[in-house]
């Protein structure tokens, strides 16, 4: 489901908050526009065994949520965290308390 133009505007608002301008800052031609998807980006954490062969692996943490906000001229696609954005009880709360869980 798209966001709502309410939606829509929390999050642009957001944006401007945090200082993240309208033009793309990479070909400084394009507007930045706000997808309608929420990316959940995997995300892992380093794990080191200590013992008779040292092992360093990458283990599964979770997926971080992020708006997606892409140039309509170059391309350029940045993603930003719903939670660092504050609109994650907006987006997410909801969703992980049906799903019986929470960050
Ligand atoms: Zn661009």
């Amino acid at each position: 489901m798209p966001f709502t133009t309410e939606e829509r505007e929390k999050i642009l608002e957001a944006l401007k908050q945090k200082g993240v301008p309208e033009q793309c800052p990479v070909c400084k031609q394009g507007e930045l526009r706000v997808s309608n998807y929420i990316a959940f980006v995997p995300v892992r954490e380093r794990h080191v065994e200590v013992g008779g062969n040292a092992e360093l692996d990458m283990v599964p943490v979770g997926d971080l949520p992020c708006i997606i906000v892409v140039c309509l001229n170059c391309g350029n696609t940045l993603m930003f965290s719903l939670s660092r954005l504050g609109l994650w009880d907006e987006f997410v709360g909801e969703l992980e308390a049906a799903w019986g869980r929470r960050r």
